[in-house]
């Protein structure tokens, strides 16, 4: 019990000394936790504000821990990317959501499903290839799964970034900037960058309706992504009133609350039917 507890009050701690012991200890809870069946499948609705039809979702991956109940990413993701075991957590989230795709398909739904991509797995090599082999076998097409980067994790290294985006790219998987506007500027890349999409930061978005500044970005945004040829994505739609004034900025996707919370994968494909074009 003592254990559990120390190890309970690790995970709120984003910084922590890599070959410390709590470090330790987290990463194998970590571990165990894939081998326990623990994390779990999120999905969080993205829709055509226009059409007001569903186009897909965003896979989000949450930790049903025993005794601390669903554990958010961000109490375990920024530690995953310091030790590495992110990539692990990657090649998870992306086989259920491989899993899922089939899924949706055999129930007459054609969705694009989104999945974070960390640094790490930026600077891996081998990802395109691995990716390809967990769609393959199931007869998802490349072009239904999107792969969610920040601006920050291409930053970190962009010319290793970039090798891994366009080979990503030239076996058709969709790319999008995640948290546009947030990280390093990153225009020069931008151009150079075979992305299909951008994502507004959700900061921006739930600013908007009350502050000038934050609706003058997303404009801004909504006109350089279309002007680049780039769909472009609000996150963080909240109320009625953003989504219409997103849709009259010609915005042409959302996703928030307003929609729907992100849900465990068998409740959105109750959801997704409901909303199926
Ligand atoms: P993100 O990629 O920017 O994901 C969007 C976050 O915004 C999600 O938080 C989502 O639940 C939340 N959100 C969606 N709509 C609204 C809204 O209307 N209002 C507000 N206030 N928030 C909204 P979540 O699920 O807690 O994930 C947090 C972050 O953790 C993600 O941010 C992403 O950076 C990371 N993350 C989540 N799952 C994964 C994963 O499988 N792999 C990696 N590498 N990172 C992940
Ligand atoms: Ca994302
Ligand atoms: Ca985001
Ligand atoms: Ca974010």
């Amino acid at each position: 019990a003592a254990k559990q507890r120390q190890c309970g009050s690790l995970i709120y701690h984003a910084q922590l000394d890599v070959g410390s012991q709590e470090s330790l200890s987290l990463l194998s809870e970590l571990r165990q936790a894939i081998a326990a069946g623990e994390l779990r499948l999120y999905l969080q609705p993205k829709v055509d504000l226009r059409a007001r039809k569903i186009v897909g979702a965003e896979a989000l991956v949450r930790w049903q821990h025993p005794t601390r109940g669903l554990v958010p990413p961000m109490q375990f993701i920024p530690f995953a990317e310091q030790t590495g075991f992110v990539r692990q957590l990657t090649a998870w989230v992306l086989a259920q959501t491989a899993a899922f795709s089939r899924q949706a398909l055999d129930a007459g739904l054609s969705l694009r499903l989104s999945v974070n991509l960390s640094t790490r797995d930026l600077l891996d090599q081998d990802l395109p290839a691995k990716i390809e082999a967990l769609l393959t076998p199931l007869g998802v097409a490349p072009q239904t799964l999107c792969l969610e980067i920040t601006e920050s994790a291409i930053m970190d290294d962009p010319e290793r970034a970039l090798s891994t985006l366009e080979h990503l790219s030239a076996q058709g998987f969709k790319l999008s900037i995640d948290d546009f506007g947030t990280g390093y500027s990153s225009l020069a890349y931008l151009k150079r960058l075979p992305v299909d999409e951008l994502k507004i930061d959700k900061s921006f978005v739930l600013a908007m309706e009350r502050d000038l500044d934050d609706a003058r970005i997303v404009r801004s945004t909504v006109e350089l992504a279309h002007n680049l040829g780039l769909s472009v994505v609000a996150e963080g739609v909240e109320t009625a009133r953003a989504w219409n004034l997103l849709a009259a900025l010609g915005c042409n996707e959302g996703q928030g609350y307003f929609l729907a919370k992100p849900m465990p994968a068998d409740q959105f494909l109750d959801w997704a039917k409901a909303w199926a074009p």
